[in-house]
């Protein structure tokens, strides 16, 4: 196999196609990483089975397997077969950030946020650069009305998190709370009071709005979060996180 051709894939009859041992091993590694292995233990595992990545280059290591589950190409970018899907790849990206993201400086949990920010008017909010960029604030502009919002990491991250705090899901749902989920709602909580990690609290709230909305897999998540996300999932969710451009947010509940 060329490897000058990305993994996963071959040329047959001029046309870029799956080639189907390899596409099995792309979708194997995918599934592998969200199952909680290590790309080390995954790329000891592949050359445990005598799988090799080419017969010039045989040997799997943590970085090919880094290349692989970062490479948007598997979902179908620039034109190739899709692999795999934009959901699982999705949720791939999101664990990679959220394992890696506390080395790179350059992380920001409100980055997390980001999809469910909402202009007054109905809009969406999306990221923008301006002269005057800090590292540590949002510049948003609404896609609709292209009103423009500038907001402090910390200011939208410590409203969100005082409103999540308030928040007390609607009684006519018949929902009736297990004591497990007391117990876990309650140091939520606290941890939301006294915010010491705030990627920890945005990894919780997004845990919510993914077992609502089913949008991605949480498969990094304590047995203790899954079971909260089972039986507490739409009192976490949020909806969407309304700004105006005096910063007033507004954060609507599922
Ligand atoms: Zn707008």
């Amino acid at each position: 196999m060329n490897r000058k051709v990305l993994y996963g894939y071959q040329i047959m009859d001029g046309k870029l196609v799956p080639q189907p041992q390899e596409a099995a091993v792309v979708s194997r590694v995918f599934g592998l990483y969200l199952e909680g292995n290590l790309q080390r233990e995954i790329s000891d595992t592949l050359n445990a089975e005598g799988i090799l990545y080419s017969p010039e280059r045989p040997v799997w290591t943590k970085f090919r397997i880094s290349f692989i589950l970062r490479n948007e190409r598997y979902m179908g970018a620039d034109d190739y077969p899709v692999l795999i899907g934009s959901e699982t790849f999705q949720a791939v990206q999101d664990l990679l950030q959220k394992k890696w993201g506390k080395r790179d400086p350059k992380y920001r949990p409100v980055s997390a946020l980001r999809e469910t920010l909402r202009c007054p008017c109905g809009g969406c909010l999306k990221r923008w650069f301006s002269s005057v960029h800090r590292p540590d604030t949002l510049y948003l502009r609404c896609v609709q009305c292209g009103g423009e919002v500038i907001i402090p990491d910390a200011d939208l991250l410590a409203e969100v998190e005082r409103q999540a705090a308030e928040y007390t899901p609607p009684a006519e749902s018949g929902y009736t709370p297990s004591e497990d989920t007391v117990r876990l709602t309650n140091a939520i909580n606290r941890g939301l009071e006294k915010p010491e990690r705030p990627e920890d609290v945005v990894a919780l709230i997004l845990q919510g709005i993914s077992a609502r909305y089913a949008c991605f897999e949480t498969p990094a998540a304590s047995p203790d979060t899954q079971r909260l996300i089972r039986e507490k999932a739409y009192a976490q969710a949020l909806k969407y996180i309304t700004i105006t451009a005096d910063n007033a947010v507004a954060v609507a509940f599922k």
